[in-house]
């Protein structure tokens, strides 16, 4: 019979060739981490090195476990320490440091700024919601005296991706192993899910790539001041449902404990854990703020240790494996050092190890005086303040000799976009290029500043900190933007028609009261 003997001439080589793509799949399988005797390295370094992993969602937001398990999946990679970034504004107070299955849990934040995601860590309950300008989230992180990181700039996302390269931040993400596989063709990808089963962590870190474009903004950021650099697990843990713009949607991807065996931070401590998570959480904060923290791709190998060498900068005291390579990369002035491996995995190849600039730190904070009245030519003086709201939102305006105080109450309940204002029309020759005031209020707070041009009456803004000491509010035009994103073009207005000073649900809650009061509304050209 011809025809079954071809049909199973046909199995016989569909099973041979189905064998041999599964037998080289399986041969051609990322390679384990390779063995380094560590035996040589000083005891006390190796005491005071910790591994952790940094960015981590939990079931609080948009994560898969809850924190005991995201914690015990830690433990399962060899982690000592687990920093949590759920999605928020700022306004929760962080959970208190605890251990949990003998790793050091340490609760952050991820805010979502116009201009990307910036995560704040060692950030006490802040006093308004975090959000809104990019600008003024960093300057609130930094005035709470929290540290903010620059999350995943290379997200393909543009809403998610951090790009305001003008603010002063203090640390970015170098890699972000939530962002490393989407550059991944279809294909490439099939062949990961197959690693994946075997060797999970090493399918992880098949993807990695040297993020070149991440990497050179980080050094050119470091010309003007430190920016620690640190390595994102951004571990969501595997499927789960998640609201996206209010919407269910299922996400996908790598589990905790793939994820934390991927890529970890290493930070040199000042002394070792002591079993208090209170004081540990500051000495693995302390070594973050100071740069004294390095990444390791631990399926290349687990086994690195560095120290701070007689000029303070990370160097590597352990052997490192057969053809890897020390490279000072980075910014003269602060330099930085990677350890290139034949093994690593990427097109260009990820470094094995990224390591920080160690060196000293301005500690001091920036100081906040306020100048005396600069110049300028009263704008506004001849006209009534008045109260601009939503229907439902409550104000009361009071001006006189050039005061204006505004009491507000945002209507309680659903958000629908409430908001107050105190509005003023502006006399119609005047011209300026800064618009200058004083202003304070009953607590800290956030407004958002409002030019309203001619001839379309579209707006232009700028968020604005007050608080019960009086400070002067300096605000360039050029540095306005449009109050409708994606409207194009700079604050080039012929005219100025009226300045609002409005409080709205970018930096406060429905049902929020309070009192703020402006004087000496000035333009200076
Ligand atoms: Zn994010
Ligand atoms: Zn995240």
């Amino acid at each position: 019979m011809p025809a079954s003997r071809t049909a199973r001439r046909v199995a016989i080589t569909t099973a041979a060739l189905v064998a041999a793509v599964f037998f080289s799949l399986l041969v051609t399988l990322p390679s384990l981490p390779v063995p380094i005797a560590l035996d040589g390295v000083d005891a006390d370094i190796r005491a005071r090195t910790v591994s952790g992993a940094y960015h981590i969602h939990t079931s609080r937001s948009d994560g898969a476990g809850d924190k005991a398990s995201v914690a015990a999946a830690a433990a399962r990679a060899g982690l000592r320490f687990a920093i949590f970034t759920d999605h928020g504004d700022g306004t929760r107070s962080p959970d208190v440091p605890a251990y949990l299955s003998g790793v050091l849990c340490i609760d952050s934040v991820e805010i979502s700024t116009t201009r990307g995601h910036y995560v704040a860590l060692d950030l006490p309950a802040a006093p308004y919601p975090l959000g809104g300008e990019s600008s003024a989230v960093a300057e609130d992180v930094k005035r709470l005296g929290g540290f903010g990181i620059a999350a995943h700039p290379d997200h393909p996302k543009s809403e998610l991706s951090w790009t305001d390269w003008d603010t002063p931040i203090d640390g970015i993400e170098w890699l972000n192993t939530d962002v490393e596989w989407r550059n991944e063709s279809a294909l490439r990808l099939g062949r990961v899910l197959f690693d994946y089963f075997v060797r999970p962590a090493s399918a992880v870190a098949s993807v990695f790539d040297r993020p070149d474009r991440t990497l050179t903004r980080w050094d050119a950021l470091e010309a003007a001041r430190p920016v620690v650099g640190l390595a994102a697990a951004d571990a969501h843990g595997g499927a789960r449902q998640k609201t996206d713009e209010g919407r269910r949607v299922f996400g996908v991807g790598p589990s905790y404990d793939a994820t934390f065996s991927s890529i970890s931070n290493r930070v040199l401590l000042e002394r070792p854990l002591t079993g208090d998570a209170v004081q540990d959480v500051r000495l693995v904060v302390d070594a973050i703020r100071g740069g004294r923290v390095y990444s390791v791709v631990d399926p290349i190998s687990r086994d690195v240790v560095m120290n701070l060498d007689g000029s303070g900068q990370l160097t590597v005291v352990s052997p490192l494996p057969s053809g890897a390579r020390v490279v000072h990369v980075g910014n003269p002035a602060r330099s930085r050092l990677e350890i290139r491996a034949t093994q690593a995995p990427g097109d260009p190849p990820v470094p094995w190890v990224v390591a920080n600039w160690a060196g000293p730190r301005a500690t001091a904070r920036p100081t906040t005086a306020t100048a005396p009245i600069a110049a300028g030519t009263p704008l506004a003086a001849a006209f009534e303040w008045r109260v601009e709201k939503d229907p439902s939102s409550s104000g009361r305006v009071s001006a006189g000799g050039g005061v204006v105080t505004l009491e507000y109450k945002l209507h309680e309940g659903p958000r629908a976009s409430q908001f107050v204002a105190a509005a003023v029309d502006l006399n119609p020759a005047d011209s300026f290029e800064t618009i200058a005031f004083r202003g304070r209020a009953d607590r800290p707070m956030r407004l958002s500043f409002q030019v309203r041009v001619l001839p379309d009456d579209s707006r232009w803004v700028r968020s604005v900190y007050l608080e019960p000491t009086e400070r002067e509010v300096f605000i360039k035009v050029k540095d306005l933007q449009p109050a409708v994103s994606g409207s194009a073009g700079s604050a080039s207005f012929r005219q100025a028609r009226s300045v609002l000073f409005v409080v709205d649900l970018a930096n406060a809650r429905p049902g929020d009261a309070g009192t703020f009061t402006i004087h000496s509304l000035r333009g200076i050209r």
